[in-house]
């Protein structure tokens, strides 16, 4: 089969199309005919050899397709047009997935709208309620609105409560798809103090959830923003990691909840857990026209490095797609 292969650990210009081994599936998995992959930053990272935690040489940690086998215990009939997450692999003309995580894909989707949903509306269901706990009457600020996860975010937010949506992004043109999308105060970190905005339309209560991608350049001014007993749920570091001067009192006396966390790395019963509970409560809306899947833009196969380009520098609303077929 023909698969995005990554020579050396590198830029984007290590991505080549080659011919591989097609992968069998194994007790429990299904194969998938993968029609659509999505781009993440944990791809990136992992090309240029960051990552420590994916050990597959293919990238890929989204599909959507059809299933053409089923292993032993895995029970999705052939045929079936499926989305979910995989263990790498995933830019591939075919793709191995642990059958509890196969989510079916509604009706009316198409396999570039499939491929766009499971990374980053799980990554956003997970960190708003798994980890913020975010809550009706609550105040939620979630950074880089108009990113895949960002997207995601705000609208589950808008659909499963009926929490204030603070957002921040680097245009115009972002902020005003993140209203679009249920945003109710838009922030332009690059023009205004996203901290002082956020105090301003909480009547200085700050937020009570905040999904922070950026991390270290927005350490100071996320401390200002949060609320007494807020949840800060820290997923990327698009900013930097290293933090100096932290003052730790600030945060006890404020008692917030800090956490991290890295969904790539979890285990196959964390991401069947999560996939079942998301499937549950969010993927009807999809089909209900309440929640939609954002495509920025869709690549062929052979320009995955273009795709990978168009990421890093920062262009994308909502998810770039590749096609494998
Ligand atoms: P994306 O679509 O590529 O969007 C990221 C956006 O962040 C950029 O378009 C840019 O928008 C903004 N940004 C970039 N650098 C910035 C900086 N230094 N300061 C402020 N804003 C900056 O990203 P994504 O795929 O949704 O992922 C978003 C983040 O979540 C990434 O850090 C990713 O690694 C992380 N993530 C984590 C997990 C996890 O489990 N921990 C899972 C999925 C994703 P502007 O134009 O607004 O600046």
């Amino acid at each position: 089969m023909k698969a995005v292969v990554v020579n050396q650990p590198g830029g984007a210009d290590q991505l080549h199309v080659q011919n591989v081994e097609k992968p069998s599936p194994e007790k429990g998995e299904v194969l998938i005919n993968v029609k659509t992959a999505a781009i993440n930053r944990t791809d990136i990272i992992s090309r240029e050899g960051k990552s420590g935690y994916m050990n597959n040489p293919i990238l890929g940690v989204e599909v959507a397709g059809e299933v053409v086998e089923a292993g032993e215990e895995a029970n999705i009939p052939v045929g079936t047009r499926v989305m979910g997450l995989v263990n790498g692999g995933g830019y591939a003309e075919y793709a191995v997935m642990p059958a509890d995580r196969a989510m079916v894909v509604p009706d009316k989707l198409s396999f570039e709208e499939a491929a766009a949903i499971p990374e980053v509306f799980l990554t956003a269901y997970q960190t708003l309620f798994w980890l913020g706990n975010l809550t009706k009457n609550e105040t939620v600020l979630i950074h880089a609105g108009g990113s895949g996860v960002g997207t995601a975010a705000i609208q589950l937010a808008r659909q499963l409560t009926n929490a204030k949506i603070i957002t921040t992004a680097g245009s115009l043109e972002k902020l005003d798809y993140c209203h679009s999308l249920g945003a109710d105060v838009g922030i332009n970190y690059k023009e205004q103090d996203f901290a002082e905005e956020v105090l301003k339309a909480t009547d200085n209560a700050g937020a009570d959830v905040i999904l922070d991608f950026i991390g270290a350049s927005y350490w100071e001014k996320n401390l200002k923003s949060i609320a007494v007993d807020g949840r800060w749920v820290l997923i990327g570091v698009l900013g930097g990691s290293k933090v100096n001067d932290i003052e730790l009192m600030s945060l006890m006396a404020k008692r917030v909840h800090l956490k991290g966390t890295l969904l790539t790395p979890r285990s196959d019963d964390y991401k069947k857990e999560l996939t079942k509970d998301f499937a549950k409560h969010a993927l009807p809306l999809f089909e209900k026209g309440k929640l939609k899947a954002i495509v920025d833009r869709v690549f062929p196969m052979e320009e995955t490095g273009d795709a990978h380009r168009h990421m890093e520098a920062n262009k994308n609303i909502g998810k770039i797609i590749v096609e494998m077929e």
